[in-house]
């Protein structure tokens, strides 16, 4: 046992009192294994090695508490698939504490660590088939830029799970500055509970949105107001980053959405293979809810519910509305910031007639990618390929642009498009360019085969393929010789598989 905490522990979020969570411990997981070990994020955050020695393997698995933690689960509402559900809150995640770190005050929580008062009949545990995809995902979308909860330890054990056939239980710790929600602020809002509203959107701005204060400015001094500005923003470019890798979350009711405009709750996402603008990755949503193409307009419903959240607050019903349109300005801004990076056009300060055309570009090709399912990653990353071809040439040839005409049928057609692209950008800016896409169109994405594969390989006992994936996912945009096969095409067995919510 140790004396001394490994980790330098400060609790703030205890301070808002009990009605905001119930004090409790992790239910005690048998025969926990590692099975993964995120030592980037540990150095990334300066915690000691000892963090992933045996004695903490214990307490990364819920048997045991680390000297200075304080367990808690905390409650939140929300709005599922467009109904209010009532009261939700951390049925299966137990948070340890807010501990200190080189990247500021970072919170852990164990996911799958038993039942809490929160778990509505729910087991409070998790399988590892959903484990090891939270734990890649977390580390992939860290990889590619976008804000996200990580991942820190993969625990698995041989304790049964029932879900649709027995399966084995594991836990994620998993680390964010805060794991606060929309559905959070609409618990106290339903409750009538003005004081706790206050106090819990104070906190978040006090420790983890300070900028508010200066954004009031903008809203005659309505910090409420300036909170809202803040989350609509941050959620804006979230959401435009997830468009962009092609990525879909599958489950983005009020309760999965990050206050801090992270990603978070990684249940059937999905990477799109084949670009269809009406992929559902979960298999569980059937009117298509959270289809690719709509998950930008439900992020918006979703603001909509917080502002509802809020407006007690806030105390300004047309200011309240006003800072929703924000999104509507800043959305389309920075997908379409998004995806001229894509295209190796870049420059914020591009007046408004090039953003148009650019986007006119955009457009064009997603329909022709569209139009024949055109695998999402694999063409972004061959046109950033061919895009450094042509820039070595010393005339433009169509043959030159095979590495990605390649992947159509419509040859004719995406050579048109290319002819205009070229137009636009010039074939002296191709070198400048494609390195610059390379960076922006990542070569590894976690499709849904390869995390399956995985699976199998753990599920039998061996962990390996889940330190390749991770070592590839965390440099997305790295070439990684050798590794050429995980970033194909997904194999013809793949097309059965099917993610539901069950985790
Ligand atoms: P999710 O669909 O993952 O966002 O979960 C929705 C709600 O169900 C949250 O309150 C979760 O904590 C809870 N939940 C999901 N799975 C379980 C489980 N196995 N045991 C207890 N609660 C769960
Ligand atoms: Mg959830
Ligand atoms: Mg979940």
């Amino acid at each position: 046992q140790h004396d001394l905490p490994v980790l330098d522990w400060t609790h703030r979020l205890t301070q808002l009192g009990t009605r905001f969570f119930t004090l409790l411990q992790p239910t005690p997981l048998a025969a926990p294994r590692w099975a993964a070990r995120n030592e980037a994020l540990r150095v990334e955050l300066g915690w000691p090695e000892q963090l992933f020695d045996d004695e903490h393997l214990q307490a990364l698995a819920g048997n045991a508490l680390m000297v200075g933690s304080q367990p808690l689960a905390t409650v939140y509402s929300g709005h599922q698939f467009g109904q209010w559900a009532g009261q939700l809150g951390d049925g299966r995640a137990i948070w340890l504490g807010e501990a200190a770190s080189a990247q500021g005050p970072q919170e852990i929580q164990l996911k799958g660590a038993g039942r809490t008062p929160y778990s509505r009949g729910g087991d409070g545990r998790a399988v590892l088939r959903s484990s090891i995809r939270e734990y890649l995902c977390s580390e992939a979308m860290h990889g590619l830029g976008i804000p996200t909860t990580r991942a820190l330890s993969l625990v698995a054990s041989p304790e049964p799970v029932r879900r649709e056939t027995v399966e084995s239980a594991a836990v994620v710790s998993r680390v964010a500055p805060s794991f606060l929600r929309f559905g959070h602020f609409e618990h106290f809002s339903a409750q009538g509970d003005t004081d706790s509203l206050r106090k819990l959107a104070d906190h978040a701005m006090a420790h983890h949105m300070p900028e508010c204060q200066e954004r009031a400015a903008l809203w005659q001094g309505n910090v409420y107001a300036a909170l809202l500005d803040e989350v609509q923003e941050r959620t804006a470019k979230l959401l435009a980053q997830w468009q962009a890798v092609g990525f879909c979350h599958g489950v983005m009711n009020t309760d999965n959405m990050s206050l801090l405009g992270l990603t978070i709750d990684y249940g059937p996402f999905q990477f799109m293979d084949g670009f269809d603008a009406g992929h559902i990755c979960n298999h569980s949503d059937h009117q298509g809810r959270y289809a690719y193409g709509r998950q930008p307009n439900v992020a918006y419903w979703n603001l909509y519910c917080l502002a509802q959240a809020l407006a007690p607050l806030i105390d300004d019903h047309d200011m309240t509305l006003q800072v929703l349109e924000g999104y509507k300005g800043l959305f389309p801004r920075f997908l379409g910031d998004a995806m001229r990076a894509k295209l190796g056009l870049t420059g914020a300060l591009a007046p408004e007639s090039e953003r148009e055309a650019d986007w006119t570009l955009v457009e064009d090709v997603m329909q022709l990618m569209a139009a024949e399912k055109v695998d999402f990653t694999l063409f972004w990353r061959q046109l950033s390929q061919a895009v450094v071809q042509q820039s070595q040439a010393s005339t433009l040839t169509d043959a030159g642009w095979s590495a990605v005409t390649d992947l159509v049928l419509d040859r004719p057609r995406l050579l048109a498009w290319l002819a205009r692209y070229t137009a636009r950008s010039g074939q002296g800016h191709f070198s400048v360019m494609g390195d610059q896409m390379l960076r922006t169109n990542p070569k590894f994405v976690l499709r849904n085969h390869l995390a399956e594969v995985a699976i199998r390989q753990a599920q039998a006992g061996d962990f390996s393929e889940i330190e390749t994936l991770y070592n590839l996912l965390k440099s997305p945009f790295d070439e990684h010789p050798g590794m050429q096969a995980y970033a194909e095409l997904p194999p013809d067995w793949a097309s059965q598989l099917e993610i539901s919510c069950s985790s």
